[in-house]
This record gives structure tokens, C-alpha cells and sequence, in this order.
């Protein structure tokens, strides 16, 4: 199938830009200036087993330079526990979320679990829910309407996908089982309160570095009975996690720490600085152009200090909620579409399609021709 566009060759007035999906190539020129210290050579007779060097009994697929360098940027951010937690990698987080179900229904003795999220959801999570069809586990929709027992899972987003809120569990805390999706507590999209300490904490590369294409996702886990469990999903899944992504994952970690923990005399940027402000132009275009054309609104969200920075910070969240307010646009991303952005629908988080969830990651070709297709709204 060809595209009808192409960033970075011109983008012609009818193209769509595909703001639909939160695919992070904002990053790439960070990327494209550290260069070669980025770039990772692994020699035809290199990293051929299934099994790592590590002697974690656990997670026996985890490379240990890939382990040390996720511990060690959580250190340097201080945005979660890692002491005594188990490491689990996995192909992206989204096989973490199934692993995470698995391991967690697998311990309980009623099923099949209820597993919920507040409205607006990430809209993958119904789907990985459902997929499989398991007998263990099923979606039970949004968290503020479960009027089950404690038989649930809890899926909380936070910063939350689609509207960069900060959340916290909705059911009690005495019932039931959480999982905090924390892809967005990066100091790039949202001012750091310190170390998160749940139980057990997702994380994506695709959404701390921008390497959605690697696809590793981690998990930090306490209770040593669930990381078992999570790591033989993962082991009857896909007999571990690719060795060459996790051997490029650490040089991409260990390059974000090394520009925190050794900063370059000549001023080289540092990837959370480049990410912050970046996202911050990308928000003020968008609050004007979308002030300018009185037809739509967006979340606000207060000042905050943030650990990282050291001062107080905005929340730049990876995708604008936006919601369409004029009474006239009944389908907001259908007027998306007729101006060929593509954006995704409100009614796939489990709210109404008067809103849209939109990409704040694009590149900055069609960032651009974003905000001046909204800025010639009539
Ligand atoms: N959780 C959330 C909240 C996400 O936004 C995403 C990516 N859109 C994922 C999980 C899955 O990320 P990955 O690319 O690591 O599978």
C-alpha cells in the first residue's frame, strides 16, 4: 500500500497526518545529534543463546547490562523503587500487561478475575483483556462503575493515556490487585514527586526514549511469587526477550544517565531538557491555536515542583485530550478527519466521541502541519 505522505519530503495541503496512534519519533533528532555513542554493534557470534549471562533465577533471560541500566536510571530520575524489587523484562509492555494478568490471575482462586481501569482508559487495554479469551481473567470496563467484590484487577495509568492525568487506585486498596501502568512518569511529560513504591510498576522504552521499535517494556515487581509467574509467561510465550534489543536498550539508557551523571563540558544536550522543551513548544502552539479557534478545549494542569528538575515544571502530557465543544461537531474525530488529521476517537477510552485522543510525539513536519490546519479553521 503507498503513502500519500511522507515527513521530511514536503507534506502537500491534502495529506494526512496521522496523529492516531503515539508512535515517539519526536525523539529522533536527540537521537540523530548524540550519534554515534548511541549506536550499537553486536558481531555475528555475539548473544546467540536463549539464555543471559545473569544468574537471576527469575528472569533467566534478562541481560545483566540492560538490568544494571534501568536500575540505574531510576536512581538518577528517582521515579520509582527498584531496591529489592525483581526486574522482568518483556517485549514491550504490552506483553508485560499480559504477563502481569497471567501471573496475578494465576494466584487468585475465583475466576475469571475482573479486570478494570477509570474511564478515560488506555484504549489498548480492553483488547489485551479480552485477546486471549482467558478463562482467568476478563475486561469489566471502567473501575468508577465495577460494582463487583474484591475480586478485581485495577489498571492504573499514571501520568494517565489519553489525558496525562495524575491517578491514583480507584477501588480499595484492602481488596482486589493493582498494576500501575507508569509509561508516562518521565520528567519529559511530567513534573517528578519522587519515587513511585507499588507493587508492581510498568515501564516502556517507547515512551521514556522514544525506541517504540525495540520493544522492551520492564516491569519492578516486590512480591517474588508474581515475578515468577510473570517471567514463565513470558518463558511459554516467546522463550525470553530479544538479546539484541536489550543490548541496545542499555546503550540508550546508559547514554540519558551519562549525560545526567557526566554532563559534556560543551553543553551537549540532555535527553529530559530536549524532551521538556520540545513538548513544551509543541503545548503552547497547541493552547494558542486552540484558544484562537474557541471550538475545542483541553485538560489544564497546574505547576508542580519536580524532583528532577529541581524547580517547579508543567505537565506536558504525550497526547492532547481534546474535546470538540461546539454543539454542531457531534463526532470529533470524523471533523479530525475531514481535515485529514487522524486522531482516536474518545469512545475507544470508554467516554463519548466528543472527544480525541491526539499525538503530541509526531515528528515536527507534522506537528506543523497539525497546528496550521487547526489555526485555518474557520
Ligand atoms: N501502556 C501505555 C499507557 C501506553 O501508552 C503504551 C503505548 N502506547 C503501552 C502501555 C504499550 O507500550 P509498548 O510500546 O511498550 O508495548
Amino acid at each position: 500500500m503507498a503513502c500519500n505522505y511522507t515527513a521530511g519530503f514536503g507534506i502537500g495541503q491534502d495529506s494526512v497526518i496521522n496523529l492516531d496512534h503515539g508512535d515517539p519519533t519526536m525523539f529522533a533528532p536527540f537521537w540523530k545529534e548524540v550519534g554515534d555513542d548511541a549506536t550499537v554493534k553486536i558481531s555475528g557470534w555475539e548473544k546467540m543463546s536463549y539464555t543471559s549471562s545473569c544468574d537471576d533465577d527469575i528472569c533467566w533471560f534478562l541481560e545483566p547490562e540492560f538490568a544494571n541500566e534501568v536500575a540505574r536510571l531510576h536512581r538518577i530520575v528517582n521515579n520509582a523503587a527498584t531496591d529489592g524489587r525483581y526486574i522482568i523484562v518483556g517485549v514491550g509492555s504490552t506483553q508485560m500487561i499480559h504477563a502481569t494478568l497471567h501471573a496475578l490471575a494465576s494466584i487468585e482462586l475465583r475466576h475469571p478475575v475482573n479486570v478494570v481501569s477509570a474511564a478515560p482508559y488506555y484504549s489498548m487495554y480492553p483488547g489485551i483483556v479480552d485477546l486471549m479469551k482467558s478463562g482467568l481473567y476478563h475486561w469489566a470496563g471502567d473501575a468508577a462503575a465495577f460494582r463487583g467484590d474484591d475480586n478485581f484487577i485495577e489498571l492504573v495509568c499514571s501520568p494517565n493515556n489519553p489525558d496525562g492525568a495524575i491517578r491514583h487506585a480507584m477501588l480499595g486498596k484492602e481488596a482486589g490487585k493493582r498494576v500501575h501502568d507508569m509509561a508516562y512518569y518521565w520528567p519529559q511529560y511530567s513534573p517528578m514527586r519522587g519515587p513511585a513504591d507499588h507493587d508492581i510498576m510498568l515501564f516502556t522504552l517507547s515512551k521514556a526514549t522514544g525506541h517504540a521499535g525495540t520493544r522492551l517494556g520492564w516491569a519492578l515487581v516486590k512480591n517474588k511469587e508474581v515475578a515468577r509467574e510473570m517471567a514463565k509467561f513470558i518463558t511459554l510465550n516467546t522463550i525470553g526477550v530479544s538479546k539484541d534489543s536489550q543490548v541496545r536498550a542499555a546503550t540508550i539508557l546508559k547514554v540519558i544517565s551519562d549525560g545526567y551523571e557526566f554532563p559534556k563540558p560543551n553543553g551537549a544536550p540532555q535527553f529530559f531538557h530536549f524532551g521538556q522543551h520540545k513538548l513544551a513548544d509543541r503545548w503552547r502552539r497547541l493552547r494558542r491555536a486552540v484558544q484562537e479557534s474557541g471550538q475545542f478545549s483541553l485538560p489544564r494542569f497546574s505547576p508542580e515542583f519536580c524532583e528532577f528538575f529541581k524547580e517547579y515544571a508543567e505537565t506536558y502530557p504525550g497526547f492532547a485530550w481534546l474535546r470538540c465543544e461546539d454543539q454542531k461537531i457531534n463526532d470529533c474525530e470524523d471533523f479530525f478527519k475531514r481535515i485529514n488529521v487522524l486522531t482516536r476517537s474518545g469512545k475507544h477510552f470508554g467516554v463519548g466521541q466528543e472527544y480525541v485522543r491526539i499525538s503530541m510525539l509526531d515528528t515536527d513536519a507534522n506537528f506543523d502541519v497539525f497546528i496550521k490546519r487547526i489555526s485555518s479553521l474557520d
